[in-house]
């Protein structure tokens, strides 16, 4: 017996023979001689490892492409997102416009005048790219932009409030998934936190009565996925604007998602927008690039010119700065809202935002069939009414009536570990398929979906084997 293995053991290839075949050539030639070369040992050492008899050069080498190839997937996979979360945070939140899309695209191509003052030759400013449309769609004085919202608060704290203090209502001490918890992000600026008020109820008086002489700005929070309802009391912007005012102390809004447009029109709540918050007398607004808005990532500081010139001073604002690409989408995402009849078609969040239930449900009658086909006989298909939500903390309670297909397991017993094998099998394919478990059902929310044929012909390779199932 030992002498056999030996034998065969002995019929392996060298690395070197290995890699003078041909298949191995046009491997290096894809791959690179260093990856290859990595490879072809690995898989020769498992095969010693294994006693394995495989001899043959091209086993090998097929082998090792087949682990090359795997290893060559990008890391960021574009998915479908079917999880009825249209601002999906942990999907990378809002989809561009094609003119956002074409305007970072060229710009990644070419030298642009991105601090450059074409008209006088001298250096100009990244700011002045966005600042004109900002301040119009706004009625801001100014505006800057950093990388996100949460640079744009960590920024304003560190400004007006660095060894100061920043009063806040104890109703709107905020955290936003997990790593982004205002009180932190207040000592991680420098910036003593002034709590007030109660959780529920929170008075006039009880700004009043904290503002003293260290005071570096009045803080008010929208609380982006949460609400407190019941017996509650808050004090509005437009109030704190008049006690800020009388007292010289600025009144930064951070509005979170924040929309430049009212969002009635597209079937949903009324949220304050930008432009109401800098008429209710904010002096400085905070809002997201990739929520509501559907831009890229990107935070946006508005308001008045010498506190948005004191925050361009601070060395922070360097470290926090937007580059060249997402300027460019920035500006043409921007550009959209000076037609906003028009954003319903041109903005892919208010689009799949507004979509009617009547379309995303036929799509779900036309998908019924291709999707029980791959799920095979053990699965049960079927067209369902769900509830879509905004996602992102942009209006935490609003859903919006869609449509999907609930897959279900047909024998009872086991089902929930046949449901994971479901998930896992959608989940590998080579466009994943993300999705939700809810009463026992896989749900595939189809509001988010705009290439059916890619969906349909993706799930053709759908495999559902036992193997798929992780270990108990
Ligand atoms: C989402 C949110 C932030 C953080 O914004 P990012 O753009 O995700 O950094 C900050 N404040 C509020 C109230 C938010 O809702």
């Amino acid at each position: 017996m030992a002498k056999t293995v030996t034998a065969k053991l002995r019929r392996l290839p060298s690395v070197d023979e290995v890699l003078r075949s041909d298949a191995a050539s046009a491997a290096i030639e894809r791959f690179g001689r260093p990856a290859v070369v990595g490879a072809v040992r690995r898989i020769l050492a498992e095969f010693r490892a294994r006693g394995a008899v495989a001899g043959q050069l091209d086993d090998v080498v097929a082998e090792a492409v087949s682990q090359l190839e795997q290893l060559d997937k990008p890391s960021l996979r574009a998915v479908f997102n079917l999880t009825g979360t249209v601002l999906h945070t942990n999907l990378g939140r809002a989809l561009l416009a094609e003119p956002a899309i074409a305007a970072a695209t060229a710009v990644m191509r070419s030298a642009v005048a991105l601090e450059f003052d074409l008209e006088d030759g001298r250096r100009g400013e990244r700011d002045d790219h966005l600042r004109g449309l900002l301040c119009e769609l706004t009625g801001a004085e100014d505006a800057t932009t950093v990388n996100n919202n949460a640079a744009a608060v960590l920024l304003v704290l560190n400004t007006l409030a660095l060894r100061r203090e920043a009063i806040v209502s104890r109703g709107e001490l905020i955290e936003i998934g997990g790593a982004f918890r205002l009180p932190e992000i207040m000592s991680r600026a420098g910036t003593k936190l002034v709590e007030v008020g109660t959780t529920n109820r929170t008075h006039p008086k009880d700004y009043i009565g904290a503002i003293g002489p260290k005071t570096g700005m009045l803080f008010k929070v929208h609380t982006s996925n949460y609400r407190i309802e019941g017996f509650t009391r808050e004090v509005a912007a437009r109030e704190l604007a008049v006690i800020a005012a009388e007292r010289k102390i600025p009144l930064v809004h951070d509005l979170g998602s924040g929309t430049l447009v009212d969002l009635v029109p597209f079937g949903l709540a009324h949220e304050p927008t930008v432009a109401e918050a800098i008429a209710d007398g904010a002096d400085l607004v905070t809002f997201s690039g990739d929520k509501l808005l559907g831009g890229p990532q990107a935070g946006f500081i508005v308001g008045r010119k010498d506190l948005i010139a004191a925050i361009n001073r601070n060395p922070m604002k360097r470290a926090l700065r937007l580059d060249k690409m997402r300027i460019a989408a920035l500006e043409a995402t921007l550009r959209l809202y000076r037609n906003p009849d028009r954003l319903a078609r041109e903005l892919p969040t208010f689009r799949l935002l507004s979509q009617p239930v009547a379309d995303i449900e036929a799509r779900a009658r036309r998908l019924q069939r291709v999707l029980q086909a791959a799920v095979g006989a053990a699965f049960a298909v079927e067209v369902v009414a769900c509830e879509s939500q905004v996602g992102s903390g942009a209006l935490p309670m609003a859903t919006l009536p869609s449509a999907g297909l609930a897959v279900r397991p047909v024998a009872r017993r086991s089902a929930g570990r046949l449901l994971k094998r479901l998930a896992a099998g959608l989940r590998s394919l080579d466009i994943p398929v993300i999705g939700r478990i809810e009463d026992q059902a896989f749900i595939l929310d189809l509001r988010c979906l705009d290439d059916e044929s890619a969906l349909a012909a993706n799930l053709a390779s759908l495999d559902l084997s036992e193997a798929r199932d992780e270990p108990d």
